[in-house]
């Protein structure tokens, strides 16, 4: 018989029912460091004073009106994102899922405005990850994502990850849009070289094509700069968002230059939540702590410290661990012992962490995350490795 909740998820058999900061405490009282924050989601921990305070002063004046009338909440997000970021202009959503669907309809909609309806087809990466979406599943175009669910939303081709050669190629006078995650996520914090994405950028330039970032899991100063693709001194055309800026609270954003966002004009996207007062009212809140130079120092200044551990838990368990990878908190350790069983083993010594393809662990904690609980982390994640080797 069916379950009454759709079985699409594999569970882990943990009841959450409270959280402080770094921590997660379980219905039996026991107390799990979260090194996944949700996926990248929960920014600045759980339960964090600024964003309960942000969230219940809106929530006691009003929740919802519609896109119909102006909401000052959104307002301000929008021109504090457009002060700190490449972008002009900020489209809200609820999901990292919904910017990727705007995303490609701004892309494709910009060359037919252009007299170019040809210019449809999106370039997008090996391993990529963009949502559940069908735009997002064309986009990532993976037999585990896609299989069964055809006919896809056509105009999408993948090429191999890190393959600049093979890219160029790739790009013709049908090219839309290229999008890529700066560091993909789900395919196995795979950070691409800075290098890459300048040339990736060169590229876009010289063929006129749109380049469309995908920070959904990256950005929000997962990576010691608001967004990734900063550590590469270039910037998007469009960019995707979502996970990190609301903190806990559902809310994404499309960011665009104006020239990227010229043939989105009234009638041409919507959403009925997208950018409501309550998201918003928290998504100024996180903005506001992140986009901090000293914020973002200390996320730079921990990923070093984390790091450095993590190399050292490496090279003391290399039955368990091959390499340490990724940029700021957005850290991954590829395993040799199967990941499932390093993250329950996790489990058993109470840290949380997170798979991502390729046999890697996602350590992805709250920004906020002390240097002793970097500390407790380690020593948690020595205890699980030790308990795996100790197995027969
Ligand atoms: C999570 C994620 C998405 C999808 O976001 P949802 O909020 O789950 O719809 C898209 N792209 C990347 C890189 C992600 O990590």
């Amino acid at each position: 018989m069916i379950p009454s909740l759709l079985p699409t998820y594999n569970r882990a058999p943990l009841q959450f029912v409270r959280g402080e900061g770094t921590w997660l405490i379980e219905q039996d009282g026991r107390r799990f460091l979260d090194m996944g924050a949700g996926i990248a989601v929960n920014s600045l921990g759980h339960a964090n004073p600024v964003l309960v305070a942000a969230l219940t002063e809106q929530a006691q004046n009003l929740w919802h009106t519609s896109n119909l009338y102006q909401i000052p909440q959104q307002q301000d997000l929008a021109d504090h994102l457009v002060a700190d970021t490449f972008a002009d202009t900020v489209f809200f959503t609820n999901s990292g899922t919904e910017a990727c669907e705007l995303a490609v309809k701004m892309a494709r909609k910009y060359w037919f405005d252009k007299g170019q309806p040809q210019r449809n087809e999106i370039i997008a990466f090996e391993g990529s990850f963009h949502g559940r979406s069908a735009a997002g599943i064309a986009a990532a175009g993976s037999e585990k994502m896609t299989k069964g669910f055809g006919p896809l939303l056509p105009g999408f081709i993948q090429v191999p990850w890190m393959d600049h050669d093979a890219l160029a190629s790739h790009v013709t006078e049908n090219t839309a849009a290229i999008i890529i995650e700066p560091i993909q996520g789900e395919g196995g914090i795979r950070v691409l070289p800075d290098h890459l994405l300048k040339n990736l950028r060169t590229l876009c330039d010289q063929t006129d094509t749109l380049l469309i970032l995908d920070e959904v899991q990256c950005g929000m100063g997962r990576t010691g700069h608001l967004f990734a693709h900063e550590w590469a001194g270039i910037a998007p055309d469009i960019m995707m968002v979502a996970k990190g800026i609301g903190g806990g609270f559902p809310l994404g954003a499309v960011l665009a230059t104006e020239n990227a966002a010229s043939a989105m004009i009234a009638g041409t996207h919507g959403s009925t939540y997208g950018g409501n007062p309550l998201a918003c009212a928290v998504g100024n809140a996180v903005l506001k702590t992140i986009a901090n130079k000293d914020f973002l120092d200390e996320v730079k200044r921990k990923s070093g410290l984390m790091r450095q551990s993590l190399e050292g838990l490496v090279a003391a368990h290399p039955d368990i661990f091959e390499e340490v990878r990724g940029s700021g908190l957005m850290l991954g350790l590829k395993c040799t012992a199967p990941n499932m069983d390093v993250i329950n083993a996790g489990y058993d010594n109470q840290i949380i962490t997170v798979p991502a393809a390729d046999n890697v662990i996602r350590l992805l904690p709250p920004l906020t995350i002390s240097d002793a609980e970097i500390a407790e982390a380690i020593t948690r994640l020595e205890k699980a490795a030790s308990q795996i080797s100790a197995t027969p």
